[in-house]
């Protein structure tokens, strides 16, 4: 384990990075109608097929276990593209994994209420909370009607409660009943155990948390109270007194996040995904906060594709982009990877830096993803030049020994292979021709507000580190950037 940790109040420790790629993948278990569309890339396809004998790629994930992040720090990681499981940071390898994964979030300012909507919301208040909106309030359709319909009816008949993320027996025997009958999950593999660590455990602590209030957002509590309010929830959702929803939720300084939802399959008529969805678009506004983020979205997943339809961004890791899922919807829908780029701008010559995400608001977008990722682009020939001279710093040599192909390898590949070496080229990493241009600028020598190790010598210096540190340092800017370098202990 490597310890890293910055100024008391933004406490950060995670292990190495481990990237693993998977027979199984929980979106699409291999099923793609046309197995060629599981491949990022139509030239990567061809090429890695005339490589190796597996002809299908797999889930490939890119993992950090975190032991402790302030919520200032993952939500900034959120628009890296990361979301956690537990106490586990991850993303996924867009250019190797069977899936597309598209962070996205969106706002009540920005959801236009379709039919769909509508008709899942007045379904629900008839049948639930025994009332219909627009009629009984005479007055347009809006979900404010709703959550008035919610604080009208009685609380024995419908109520939600929002409290700690934490374990009970009632939450867990709706896991089981939620993983078993939508997700196909095997009963041996649920356990309490992993219930815990899947929904309950959290890296960063609950802030200013007063439930009381919380529980009141509909009634339009204290806005500057709710905005300060950090940490993980859970909004426990009972009909009849019966618990038959659980919302996971992270309230972040700007944001509220998504988690999982789980829910009782005998109440699938009532669209509680949909549900849940709009009330925490209108919850996160009542709470002060910006975005809701919805998770991943992946434009070829039934499962997923319902979140395309609350006005929302996607986030493009290649270019550090927000942009509008209306505009780019046509280019990722059959699921491969895309690179929006701008018809206004000049074609790059390398792979795009990593830098602070933006909100990209161009009238149209083109592809680009060929041009950079593909076996004979851009960014793989920038790799191999830069790696002349940066596989020569120790520490960094079996960095950039690693074969991005082994992931596909059928001999290590038949499990689980994992790997402690970070692919030379991934969409949404650092690039390296970025690393060595750091390397060079002396951009990570003397670095004063980041430290190698107090008790040798303040300031993180490239050039002093041993090949260990060396490499924990490289993987680090790779993974978030050298800005998130401000304030890191390296031991
Ligand atoms: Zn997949």
């Amino acid at each position: 384990m490597s310890l890293h940790f910055a100024s008391r109040e933004d406490l950060f420790i995670f292990q190495n990075p481990v990237v693993y790629a998977h027979t199984d993948c929980g979106y699409c278990h291999g099923s793609k109608p046309d197995k060629k569309y599981g491949f990022s890339l139509e030239s990567f396809r061809s090429h890695r097929s005339r490589l190796i004998s597996v002809d299908y790629p797999r889930s490939v994930t890119i993992g950090v276990p975190i032991s402790v992040i302030s919520c200032e720090r993952y939500e900034r990681f959120l628009n890296l593209g990361y979301r956690r499981s537990g106490t586990f940071l991850y993303k996924m390898d867009a250019l190797r994994g069977c899936c597309r994964m598209y962070p996205i979030r969106t706002n009540l300012d920005r959801i236009k209420l379709n039919k769909d909507h509508r008709h899942t919301v007045n379904r629900f208040t008839k049948r639930v909370l025994g009332t219909e909106i627009a009629t009984k309030h005479n007055r347009p359709f809006s979900l404010d009607g709703l959550i008035e319909a919610e604080s009208e009816c009685s609380a024995s008949r419908f109520h939600t409660i929002i409290e700690p993320a934490d374990f009970s027996e009632e939450k867990f025997k709706l896991y089981c009943k939620y993983q078993i009958q939508v997700h196909k999950d095997k009963e041996s593999d649920l356990s309490t155990k992993s219930f815990t660590r899947f929904l309950c455990k959290a890296p960063f602590r609950t802030e200013n948390i007063d439930y009381v209030a919380l529980n009141n957002w509909r009634k339009g509590g204290n806005i500057d109270q709710l905005r300060k309010m950090k940490g993980a929830i859970h909004e426990c959702y009972y009909i009849d007194d019966q618990l038959v929803a659980v919302a996971v939720l992270d309230l972040l300084p700007n944001s509220v996040s998504s988690v999982y939802f789980i829910w009782d399959p005998a109440y699938a008529s009532l669209g509680l995904g949909t549900l849940s969805a709009l009330r925490e678009a209108l919850f996160t506004q009542r709470c002060g906060k910006q975005w809701y983020m919805m998770g991943y979205y992946i434009a070829d997943c039934v499962k997923m594709k319902y979140k395309g339809k609350f006005g929302g961004e996607i986030w493009d890791q290649c270019s550090s982009q927000w942009v509008e899922l209306a505009k780019v919807n046509h280019l990722i829908d059959d699921g491969r990877l895309c690179v929006f780029f701008s018809p206004e701008k000049e074609i790059p010559s390398r792979e795009l830096p990593m830098k602070p995400s933006t909100a990209s608001h161009e009238a149209k977008y083109y592809d680009i993803a060929e041009t950079i990722y593909s076996t004979n682009g851009v960014a793989y020939k920038d790799a191999l030049r830069v790696l002349e001279t940066l596989g020569e710093i120790n520490g960094l040599e079996d960095y950039f020994e690693e074969n991005e192909f082994n992931l596909f390898d059928q001999k290590v590949v038949s499990e689980v292979y994992s790997s402690d070496v970070l692919p030379r080229v991934c969409p949404g990493l650092t690039p390296l021709w970025q690393i060595k241009e750091l390397i060079d600028s002396k951009a990570l020598e003397n670095i004063e507000d980041c430290q190698r190790n107090p008790f040798v010598q303040p300031g993180l210096s490239l050039s002093k580190c041993n090949p260990d540190e060396t490499k924990q340092v490289v993987d680090f800017v790779r993974l978030f950037g050298i800005d998130e370098l401000k304030d890191i202990l390296f031991v």
